[in-house]
């Protein structure tokens, strides 16, 4: 028989299932909690360079707004499901609560590859994905960023229809635009820097040494960037890295004894944050298969691409060198790796408390909107390392209080908040 295939969403709701377990949720609570609240699917009619008509589908998720306006980024993939977006609208609710934002969770979808796109494409794309939920959507409601294979010139075109539909300026719509069209200067760092000052705290509590760290990391997008750009200037340095090779559809992983930097990663990719096969020979960097960055011995591992990455058939690989891995993409790790990663003892950073930096530099981006002020690079990411580090210190100490597993205790505090918001309200 066939394996079944992954469902993001089943194991995001196999998570709350044992968090409700733990904490006794009501049946009420659970069944507001396990489902969104709302979702939307729709189409996106666009007329192509060529003169074709093509329509693309395109979904929003609001999994809970109790605590604040639906937060959570727009993803352009050619494998998006709903489910992957239901999974990934409930993972933000934990995110915000986890951090204490003012935020409930939403992600929304197209099914597309924006490699085959062109600009005016991509434009069409993003104006006809606003024009199906105007009414939905808003500073108020729900307020969309940028996510796997979208930007800040996605943001502005997509806040640009919105204005042009409601009339008038509504800057607190979207975040993650660029500086200067109301963008926040730290946004582009946000979420990698965010991973590193988790991985930064967690050294500190398993008596470690930034500077004799290693790191090996799969994706080499805007998180896995700036997270490999901060964890060298603390000190640490980078062994490998993994990606997705367009030429070939398939993944590599680049291994560099003498450390790869951001600088040099930067000139390796393309604007899809892909690494470029010829590039990555002239900086010597030695080719190996997929899964290598995950058997590599380094001291942390951070899996900052997709879903899935940290299965049953690979956590076994992980070698005994690694003490932390911190989840910079969202849902990673699945709860049969789960099981492993206990087992080794690895001091796990859960996803939606690790890659919290975006949502939370996001969170003050609106802020700025709204102040119509806006403040200088360190003020942000001074903020930033504030919440997250907080945040990481709660979770931690409760793991150790109640001698639980940091993705439970993460969940434990992220779920109690929003259940509470949906009592307070008397929802449940
Ligand atoms: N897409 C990012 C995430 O998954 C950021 C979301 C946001 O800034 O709203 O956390």
């Amino acid at each position: 028989m066939a394996a079944k295939p992954f469902n993001p969403f089943e194991m995001a709701q196999r998570q709350f299932d044992a968090v409700a377990d733990k904490l006794g949720l009501d049946q009420a609570t659970r069944d507001l909690l396990r489902h969104p609240l709302r979702e939307y699917h729709f189409g996106i009619p666009v007329r192509m360079d060529d003169g074709a008509h093509k329509v693309f589908r395109g979904f929003r998720v609001q999994h809970n707004d109790a605590r604040g306006p639906c937060k959570g980024g727009i993803r352009f993939h050619p494998q998006e499901t709903v489910d992957t977006v239901r999974a990934l609208a409930t993972w933000m609710t934990w995110k915000c609560a986890v951090v204490d934002i003012p935020l409930g969770g939403g992600k929304g979808g197209v099914i597309c590859d924006p490699h085959n796109l062109s600009e005016r494409e991509q434009e069409a794309i993003c104006r006809g994905w606003v024009r199906q939920v105007a009414h939905n959507v808003g500073p108020i409601q729900d307020v969309p960023a940028p996510d796997v294979m979208t930007h800040g010139q996605h943001m502005l075109w997509m806040l640009d229809e919105l204005e042009v539909l409601r009339g008038g300026k509504l800057p607190g719509f979207i975040t993650g635009k660029p500086v200067g069209m109301g963008g926040s200067l730290g946004r582009t760092e946000a979420t990698g820097y965010g991973v590193v000052y988790t991985i930064r705290e967690a050294m500190k509590d398993l008596g470690l040494d930034f500077k004799q760290a290693t790191a090996s990391v799969q994706g080499a997008g805007n998180v896995a960037q700036y997270a490999i750009d901060l964890f060298t200037q603390l000190g640490g340095k980078v062994i490998a890295v993994a990606c997705w090779d367009q030429a070939d559809q398939r993944a590599y992983t680049y291994r560099c004894e003498a450390g790869i930097g951001f600088g040099q990663l930067m000139a390796a990719i393309d604007k899809f944050g892909t690494i470029r096969a010829d590039r990555a020979r002239e900086h010597g960097w030695e080719r190996l298969d997929a899964d290598a960055w995950i058997a590599q011995p380094a001291t942390v591992l951070i899996p900052a691409a997709l879903d899935n990455s940290v299965n049953a058939d690979n956590a076994h690989k992980i070698k005994p060198t690694v003490k932390i891995l911190a989840e910079g993409a969202n849902g990673p790790t699945t709860p049969e790796a789960d099981k492993i990663l206990e087992g080794k003892g690895i001091f796990v950073i859960p996803d939606f408390l690790c890659n919290a930096g975006g949502v939370t530099c996001s969170y003050f981006e609106q802020v700025q909107c709204n102040m119509n002020y806006y403040w200088e690079r360190d003020e942000v990411l001074q903020k930033l390392d504030t919440k997250m580090t907080n945040a990481f210190r709660a979770v931690s100490e409760l793991g150790r209080k109640r001698k639980v597993y940091t993705r439970d205790a993460a969940y434990m505090i992220a779920v109690a908040r929003v259940a509470e918001a949906c009592h307070l309200r008397g929802w449940v």
